[in-house]
């Protein structure tokens, strides 16, 4: 491995300090090797880390459950439910909630399946295996649409996030010979001139 870390793949710009409301700077603290928000009036410094998204890859005999996407980025999209994990979650409780708010269904939780590396973004993704166990799933805000889906009938030019199609893929491939190895991957992603 190499480091790829650099100043700019902050998640988030910071202006003004969150303890006291004066201006930050970005500087390197003494004793620290990265650059951190530091309040120039008070003694805060502002650590910024990456964000764990988790999720399920929700499976009903054959099918697999997607969502399509009532809020943005890409409303419209196909998806697995995921979301960011709340602070005092476990990542099986934080994708069992997702799985919930995004298809209304209740599903069993199984193993972890997939770990995305999103370095440009600073996100990480957690999916796991869960089994669908009622047909009560239905749309929710967060939804437009929820439904299983066999193999030839994934809308693969409808899928939201790059992830979902690798997850996909993988899980097809690996369900002919019955193995599901953990997939540790790391998405490229192109970052936006205005993030920067
Ligand atoms: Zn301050």
């Amino acid at each position: 491995y190499t480091s790829s870390l650099q100043i700019k793949n902050y998640p988030s710009k910071m202006k003004y300090c969150s303890s006291c409301g004066s201006k930050v700077e970005l500087k390197v603290p003494q004793d620290d090797h990265f650059p951190r928000y530091c309040c120039t009036n008070c003694d805060a410094i502002h650590y910024q880390n990456p964000n764990i998204v988790t999720g399920t890859i929700p499976i009903m005999k054959d099918r697999v459950l997607l969502c399509k996407r009532a809020i943005h980025p890409r409303p419209g999209m196909w998806t697995l439910p995921a979301g960011f994990l709340e602070n005092g979650e476990t990542l099986g409780q934080g994708a069992f909630r997702e799985t919930l708010e995004e298809t209304n269904t209740e599903v069993k939780m199984g193993n972890l399946y997939a770990i995305f590396n999103i370095p440009q973004i600073s996100q990480i993704y957690m999916l796991f295996f869960a089994e669908v166990l009622r047909e009560d799933f239905g749309k929710t805000p967060e939804s437009l649409e929820v439904k299983l889906f066999k193999e030839e009938e994934i809308p693969w030019q409808e899928l939201a996030f790059p992830f979902v199609p690798i997850v996909l893929k993988n899980y097809f491939a690996d369900r002919k010979d019955n193995k599901f190895d953990l997939k540790v991957e790391t998405i490229e992603r192109p970052v936006k001139k205005t993030n920067q």
